[in-house]
């Protein structure tokens, strides 16, 4: 574990004999959620309130009675395999990183990253969706490589919406209350090791918020939170639920991240240098570091800001005009006003600077003109979403070509030891070279993969799909409900058969994804999933926004089917998808399916999770799909590109070569048996997929291609 610094005196103690001592210490820094021994041992403790707490092993740990920790103290196996994993941990965390090898660490200062959500693990559910796992992926592989980074974000008291489907298929939305004392969060201390606070001017009141500390590896994650008796109810509720409110909640709620996340680092007195904006919603922090420099340094505004853009990264991530959060200036007024003075210019100048035209007293304040023009450091997501977002916000560079318009990109990946399953990780061992994990971004450590037996391959496939079809079956029981029924009836057809071809499909249910085309012709879609000989099946999960009524249609839509017998079983809906649901579907689905009108997906990373295990992905050419689709090869195109113009008749277009594919190319290729009765060709695509796409898609190569390409020239910039 990391030296134990100030923050950690403050931890409520789990009491343990000495003998168990090192598991608060696991339990309490949240690599354990990437390291499979560190998983099974927790789990071995009380496989049942395991699964029961939702893996929070703060939570596990505080519920054991006495006569189990006497029990475990005097298992001298346990206490072995205990003193194992936490040694390993420990000189894990203490290696020599990657960041220590370059020569630029000499570099002082470190990175915040703001992000309004992160998934670390479902424990912490304060996350919504793919937002939030790419930058909980971004913190685990800055831990890895050692960059000095910080994230920053907020404390959900109530995390995002839990999806519970009725009787009549309609989502409902439920909260849970989140108990800081069995989450693996301390209290952040401030220099002199009091208890934090700081005080966030939001309109004509004062907000005080204190900052909790979750150790992510060796990268602190503070998360701001308002629930203090010092605040009133409405201030309390500013960190209730992720993404719940009004305009005027959010604007609220971006002014606590933002500015509040900032006068935090301060008071942390860490050497921040760069702030990295993950999405509009924190670009508020570059405004309090523009008043810093006009108050401390005395500058003028245009000297502050310039020295902010400087040291200002944005990521952008939405390709959606609309998607893009715009207030209105009235709402601006009333919450940023007064922070004028503090920028010496006046409130005309703050709402120009929000405005694609800043002369068009029409238009409303948007976050991401705003942080185009505060970051001189802007990317998309993807190579197609960098290209889509310059022709979005050309008007900003009115003098430049598309081409110079000053937004780069760099491609979304996963952390892949929170996406790959351990069954597979022990089968790339054997035929990866050793150190596969270290240079897992290199493509060529990957080209091994096409050596591991097809058998092998095979038989593992098998076994993780059978392991998720135990999972789903479990998790309907406890739920007290059969795959996407209320009744057992499903069960019987051929309900979730390892022998038939699997599919998968789960993200947020965002309309512009597009989760039913597949059945979209419902008598061509009846034809393929009810096919005597060559049937498929297909697993949803998904939850849609709970003020999204489109979205909560197409939820009933697909349990409607799930729960029809027209489709015998062969449609399952997964209720509450969360990160748990993710890792037990792209490790067991033999397809991933993904449907989005293009160009909507920025990037997309549910799509790169499969590839670990072999699975193929079936996906419209958008987002990160058109860097790594070798059509027929290691994946399938569906469509050839086209954009979608907002017309029936394109979906209408999509849905047919969705058909085509699946009834030409992927299930006669599925069905295709060698005399070993196993899918020579299929086995070979899936090689191909391993071999091609988790080298490129990982969170390693991202990370490193943000410090080379912003944070250093950042760092650079920030000297005095
Ligand atoms: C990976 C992941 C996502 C992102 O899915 P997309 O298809 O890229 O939108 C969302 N939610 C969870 C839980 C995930 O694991």
């Amino acid at each position: 574990m990391p030296t134990r610094d100030a923050n950690s005196q403050l931890s409520r103690d789990i009491p343990m004999p000495p003998e168990l001592a090192p598991l608060p210490e696991l339990a309490h820094n949240l690599c354990w959620t990437w390291n499979p021994d560190a998983v099974a041992l927790f789990r071995s403790i009380d496989p049942d309130r395991w699964q029961a707490c939702r893996h929070n092993a703060i939570a596990l740990l505080r519920g054991l009675g006495k006569r189990r920790i006497a029990t475990l103290a005097s298992d001298r196996e346990f206490t072995r395999r205990l003193g194992r994993v936490a040694g390993r941990m420990r000189s894990t965390l203490r290696r020599r990183t990657w960041h220590q090898g370059t020569r630029q660490r000499r570099r002082r200062g470190s990175i915040a990253y703001f992000s309004m959500e992160f998934a670390i693990h479902e424990s912490l559910p304060i996350f919504a969706g793919g937002l939030g796992v790419l930058a909980g992926d971004h913190l685990k592989s800055a831990s890895d490589l050692g960059l000095p980074l910080v994230g920053v974000g907020i404390f959900w008291r109530h995390g995002y919406s839990r999806q519970m489907i009725d009787a009549r298929g309609k989502q409902g939305d439920g909260h849970r209350r989140l108990v800081a004392e069995n989450l693996p969060m301390t209290e952040a201390v401030d220099r002199s090791g009091r208890r934090l606070r700081i005080r966030v001017l939001i309109a004509a009141e004062t907000v005080t918020a204190r900052a909790w500390r979750v150790d992510v590896g060796r990268v602190p994650l503070f998360l701001l939170d308002t629930d203090l008796p010092a605040n009133s109810p409405s201030q309390r509720n500013l960190t209730k639920r992720l993404y719940s409110g009004n305009a005027d909640m959010r604007i609220q709620q971006e002014i606590l991240l933002g500015i509040g996340g900032w006068m935090l680092l301060r008071k942390l007195g860490l050497p921040v240098k760069v702030c990295h904006l993950n999405e509009g919603h924190a670009v508020f922090c570059a405004l309090a570091r523009i008043a810093d420099g006009v108050r401390e340094d005395d500058l003028e505004f245009a000297d502050a800001a310039r020295r902010v853009s400087a040291t200002t990264v944005f990521t952008t991530h939405t390709p959606i005009a609309d998607g893009n959060e715009t207030f209105q200036p009235k709402l601006v007024e009333r919450y940023l006003a007064s922070y004028c003075k503090r920028l010496g210019i006046d409130f005309a100048e703050l709402l120009a600077m929000g405005r694609v035209d800043p002369a068009d007293a029409e238009e409303d304040f948007g976050l991401t003109p705003l942080a185009l023009r505060l970051a001189d450091r802007r990317n998309g997501v993807s190579e197609l979403h960098g290209q889509v977002s310059r022709g979005m916000w050309r008007a900003l560079w009115p003098r430049r070509t598309l081409e110079r318009v000053p937004i780069g990109s760099i491609t979304n990946g996963i952390h892949l030891r929170t996406w790959l399953h351990p069954k597979m990780a022990a089968l790339l061992d054997e035929y990866l070279p050793p150190d596969w994990e270290d240079r897992q971004d290199q493509p060529s450590v990957w080209a091994r993969a096409r050596k591991i037996p097809a058998a092998r391959l095979w038989d593992l496939r098998l076994e993780l799909k059978r392991d998720l079809f135990e999972f789903i079956h479990g998790r309907l029981s406890t739920s007290g409900r059969c795959p996407g029924r209320s009744s057992g009836t499903a069960q019987g057809r051929g309900c979730l058969d390892p022998d038939v071809l699997t599919i998968g499909f789960a993200r947020r249910f965002a309309s512009y994804k597009r989760a039913t085309l597949i059945f979209d012709d419902i008598r061509r879609a009846e034809r393929l999933f009810n096919n005597k000989r060559r049937p498929i099946q297909i697993i949803f999960a998904g939850k849609a926004h709970p003020a999204d009524t489109t979205g909560k249609a197409l939820v009933a839509e697909i349990v409607k089917h799930a729960r029809s017998p027209r489709f015998h079983g062969r449609v399952v809906f997964l209720e509450d998808y969360d990160m748990e649901v993710a890792r037990h579907m792209v490790a067991g689905v033999d397809v991933w399916l993904n449907t989005p009108q293009r160009p909507r997906e920025a990037s997309g990373t549910s799509g790169m999770k499969p590839t670990l295990h072999g699975g193929l992905n079936l996906s419209i050419l958008d987002g990160w799909w058109p860097e790594a689709c070798v059509d027929g090869r290691n994946g399938w195109a569906v469509g050839r590109g086209e954009d979608y113009d907002g017309r029936p008749a394109a979906d209408k277009r999509d849905a047919r070569d969705l058909y085509r594919n699946l009834e030409c190319n992927v299930v006669p290729l599925y069905y295709r048996r060698g005399r070993d009765h196993r899918p020579t060709a299929w086995i070979r695509m899936m090689k191909e997929s391993i071999a091609t796409i988790p080298g490129a898609f990982n969170s390693h190569r991202m990370v490193k291609a943000y410090y080379k390409h912003y944070y250093l020239p950042a760092l650079e910039a920030a000297r005095p």
